[in-house]
């Protein structure tokens, strides 16, 4: 195989006018094989990387411009105005120097977050499966050559332009590449002529397009700006930046913030007026009191704060797609999840046969091909090759599958699963006794597993015997195409007996949490009719699997209960073994029954609305259902999250408020529409990541209460002064020194404190709340006013009305709003646990932003020449710097009382909470029944409680 021969232009050009032995010969690639790992090094380095070219990013200029836009940033240029006006060059420079910046400042920033979000796409990349040395492998879709074997499947997106080589029932969405809708079927037999358009090349997949069904195997033929896809990349607009819902009630807050202001500020204006102030400096002086007021360090602080959660969320596990969902994650109030994988392992072995006549038991553990069969009514060992019944439907589970068990690369005696792990548990079933899923010959046709069909059959040619199609899937699916039965080695008629037998069989299995799968097979076939074979079958037997829960997901479940969080199960399996794993997981109660989606399509949504509150599992659901449960849970109010893996999924995960995709079996379909994608594909990162979702809004609102409350302390301070006639106590460019630095660095230090303990043990903060309730207006103000009373009382200790000793009260009053701000700050890490039981030290970055601004604040006051810059003319004596280290202590000692004294009152409230939770009972709106219905027992119990 020579890489030189390889011209992929030329082949893709024509590679739907050849057969796909040609292309692949051309490629210098092998259909089973595909190319080696050193060949596609060298084919990596003669193509490039399979990436379009991205188009170019905005300029740094451009994005320094569009932070001068800033309304703030206005206001600041007026004071400059104004200071320049009244030659006061030094404040114009200063007031110059901090808009740029702040501009600087917002632009490192935003680039911050743009990384973390790209960063987090490549996390989240298309990955390609592809026979590399002939294993079958995930390599980023990057990283794909021409001549690369690979295989696609629904849900996949088609990774590069490829030649379809084999495959059954493909059907392909190119709606990105030729605006058709509905998808195209494709042939991998075709050969057509060369003119052939794009939209009719039906032996051809092509990069951008989507598999809507079916699956296939195919050879790349043109990779990056070489694809259809490539040619017409200037289309793909890149995606802009969004605003999130915060940022947006942000902007708002800021313009009414600007409002307020400029109202307050005409007041003091208007009063130094007509205190005979002179009009250009009381202006100077308004309009800089006016800037001080804006909190300018809010938008870089939240955009941090959002930047550096994404970046503690993929830590847990949940990769983050929009930077909204951050903010809507701390409301979540319903998860939807599935079953298999997310609740439970994905780790199955079977431990039931069940054939027409008898129960065997199977014993070995995990995916080590060995283990014992024996009879579950006598518990004799038994051997299999003895069994016909038994080895019929062994057989047939084992070819009706695309898994491989293969021994781990570590040497240990760990078995490693390739594909399906419910397929794999057969494929080591079968081996167990003596079978080998290779025996099957040709696979002549394939109707691929569906999660909405509930099965998977195919038809296949063994050696030296009839073609024979196999089907496996859920029973009730299976037996209703069945008209005869295995037994003693023959075909039987399968009568209504039957029937009913087998399904108590079945429902007896699943209710003791076996996943329950019924095979069955038919000889003699027309393997080209499609899924018109999948009848007349003759019922083989029922296999029955363990897939134990996740130990971790019982302890999240009880977090999503104190949290106020409602977990629901939405899974495909039978209703039975979905209870019974929930009710181990502590998702449904015992008395509590699951509604099935045949159930489900009976009930009118009104009903449907009714019965929601009261039931916690769904079984046996399509797509379609989940998309309506998920409709109908919103439209009552509750920020929904749903996880989703199979294409089918994907409008129900795009429909709801935080769409989760799984990261490991997850379709690409599916990731796309989802916001958020567990890495692990676990219910317990999905908790996790509400509980950093909230903790990440509880900064922004911590932040934010601390910048505004230091506002404020300014405001009141200088609105106060001018009330009581003192003198001007603050230059404006000590206040925007304040505002912009002191302020600023510890909001950043805020912004990354870890989620509080206890996070999770109140209810969800409503979505459309409020970001400053009324509550906590009041509060902020309050702790304003503490630090404009103890500025004030520093300011009046010194000047005392003596004219003289106005350069030391000013120093002292600047210095005590910025060391009481900065001291304030460590109060503003929690709104109810005390510094000292927080820990002091426990978080290094606020510390950090506190140190690096009480040494700039003392720089400023002891460094001579930084004096003119900020209109300092004296030094504190030392009698003066006790007033100031006094005094910038006030606020946060208050505060600090205050919650001890409130702790106390809500630690008795959380005593009572935490008993009523220890009842463990879910609330109607929990899931449980209400009290009226609740059995005698549970009444009892709570009548016992009701002192609470
Ligand atoms: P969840 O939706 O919670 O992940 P699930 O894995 O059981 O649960 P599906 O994958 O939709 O849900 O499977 C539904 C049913 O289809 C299963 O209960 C099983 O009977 C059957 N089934 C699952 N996997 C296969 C398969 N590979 N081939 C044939 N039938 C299958």
């Amino acid at each position: 195989m020579s890489t030189t021969s390889i011209a992929p232009a030329t082949t893709f050009e024509t590679s739907h006018s050849q057969s796909a032995v040609e292309v692949l010969s051309i490629l210098g690639s092998d259909a089973r094989l595909g190319l080696t790992e050193s060949e596609v090094k060298q084919r990596q380095d003669i193509y490039g990387p399979n990436a379009l070219t991205d188009r170019p990013a905005v300029p740094l200029w451009r994005q320094f411009v569009a932070q001068l836009q800033e309304i703030v940033v206005g206001l600041l240029l007026v004071a400059a105005v104004i200071a320049a006006l009244l030659g006061e060059w030094i404040d114009t420079g200063a007031i110059l120097a901090i808009v740029v910046l702040n501009s600087v400042l917002g632009v490192f920033q935003q680039r911050k977050a743009e990384r973390a979000l790209g960063a987090l796409q490549k996390l989240s990349a298309p990955t390609a499966k592809v026979f590399r040395d002939g294993q079958l492998c995930n390599v980023a879709a990057r990283d794909l050559v021409p001549g690369d074997r690979i295989e696609v499947e629904a849900g996949d997106h088609v990774p590069a332009d490829a030649r379809l080589v084999d495959g059954f029932g493909l059907q392909s969405s190119e709606a990105a590449l030729t605006g058709e809708s509905t998808p195209i079927d494709k042939d991998p037999s075709a050969v057509l002529a060369p003119e052939t358009p794009l939209g009719d090349r039906r032996n051809m997949l092509f990069q951008g397009s989507v598999i809507a069904t079916g699956k296939a195997g195919a050879v790349v033929v043109a990779t990056g700006m070489e694809t259809e896809l490539g040619r017409i990349a200037q289309l793909l607009a890149r995606q802009n930046t969004e605003q999130t819902p915060l940022q947006r009630r942000l902007a708002a807050l800021g313009r009414g913030l600007v409002l307020l202001c400029v109202a307050l500020v005409g007041i003091i204006f208007a009063l130094q007026l007509a205190r005979g102030g002179q009009f250009l400096e009381t202006l100077h002086l308004a309009v800089s009191l006016a800037v001080a007021a804006i909190p300018e360090g809010l938008p870089a602080a939240v955009t941090i704060t959002l930047a550096v959660g994404l970046e503690r969320l993929v830590r847990r596990n949940a990769i983050i797609r929009k930077l909204a969902s951050v903010e809507t994650l701390g409301s979540v109030n319903v998860i939807c999840s599935d079953k298999t994988g997310t609740l439970t392992r994905n780790e199955m072995t079977v431990r039931e046969v069940h054939t027409s006549a008898t129960g065997y038991a199977v014993s070995g553990a995990g995916y080590g091909p060995t283990g014992e069969f024996s009879s579950l009514r006598t518990a004799r060992s038994i051997a299999p090759e003895n069994q016909p019944d038994l080895l019929r439907a062994l057989e047939v589970a084992a070819w009706c599958n695309h898994a491989r068990v293969v021994p781990a690369s570590d040497a240990s005696d760990r078995w490693h699963v390739v594909g399906d792990p419910t397929e794999a548990a057969l494929v080591v079933l079968a081996r167990k006794a003596g079978l080998e899923s290779s025996s099957r010959g040709e696979l002549l046709h394939e109707i691929p597993f569906d999660s909405d069909r509930k099965a998977m059959s195919v038809v296949v040619a063994p050696p030296n015997r009839p073609r024979l199609i196999c089907l496996k899937g859920a029973p009730e699916v299976v037996l209703d195409k069945c008209i005869e039965i295995q037994r003693n080695g023959q075909t039987a008629p399968f009568t209504a007996a039957d029937r009913r037998q087998l399904l108590e069989i079945a429902d007896e299995m699943a209710a003791r949490a076996l996943r329950v799968l019924a095979v069955a097979y038919r000889e003699d076939v027309d393997a080209t009719k499609g899924v018109e074979v999948e009848r007349d079958l003759v019922f083989a037997g029922f296999v029955g699997m363990i897939d134990p829960p996740r130990d971790e997901v019982r302890v999240a479940v009880a977090h999503c209960r104190s949290a106020g969080i409602r977990p629901i199960m939405i899974t495909g399996d039978h209703p039975s073994t979905a209870l019974a794993i929930a009710r181990e997981l502590g998702i449904a109660r015992e008395d509590q029954k699951a509604i099935t989606g045949r159930e489900l399509d009976q009930l009118s949504d009104d009903r449907l609305a009714a019965q929601l509150a009261k039931v916690a599992v769904f079984a046996r659901v399509t797509a379609e259902h989940k998309l309506r449960l998920v409709r109908l849970l919103r439209s009552q109010g509750n920020i929904v999250a749903m996880t989703g893996d199979g294409v089918n999924d994907a409008p129900a995960v795009k429909a709801s408020d935080i769409g989760i995709a799984m990261g490991m079996t997850g379709t690409d379909v599916t990731k796309e529409a989802s916001t958020m994608v567990l890495a692990d594909d676990n219910f317990a990162t999905i908790v996790n990541a509400v509980e950093e979702g909230r903790g990440i809004f509880d900064n922004i609102q911590k932040f934010i209460h601390y910048l505004l409350a230091g506002n404020a302390g300014k405001i009141i301070f200088m609105f106060v002064a001018a009330v009581l006639g003192w003198p001007n106590p603050l230059l404006a460019v000590q206040l925007l020194w304040l505002n912009l630095v002191t302020d600023g660095l510890p909001a950043l230090g805020l912004g990354v404190e870890p989620p509080e303990r206890g996070t999770m043990d109140h209810q969800p903060r409503a979505a459309s709340a409020p970001l400053i309730d009324w509550r906590q207006g009041l509060l902020l103000l309050a702790h304003g006013g503490l630090s404009a009373l103890s500025a004030l009382a520093g300011f009046w200790i010194v000047y005392q009305g003596d004219a003289a000793k106005l350069a030391d009260s000013r120093v002292v009053a600047f210095c005590i709003l910025a060391f009481a701000q900065l001291s304030y700050s460590l109060s503003c890490r929690s709104w109810h646990v005390p510094l000292l039981t927080l820990g002091f030290a426990s978080n290094p970055t606020l510390l950090a932003a506190i140190g690096v601004s009480f040494v700039l604040q003392i720089g400023i006051v002891l460094v001579p020449f930084l004096h003119p810059v900020f209109g300092i003319e004296a030094y504190p004596t030392g009698s003066e710097w006790l007033v100031i280290v006094g005094l910038s202590c006030v606020p946060m000692f208050c505060v600090e009382l205050s919650k001890l004294f409130f702790g106390r009152r809500d630690a008795g409230h959380e005593k009572r909470m935490e008993l009523t939770r220890s009842r463990s009972l879910p609330t109607p709106e929990e899931g449980g029944i209400p009290n009226d219905e609740q059995p005698e027992t549970v009444a009892n119990e709570m009548a016992k409680n009701s002192s609470f």
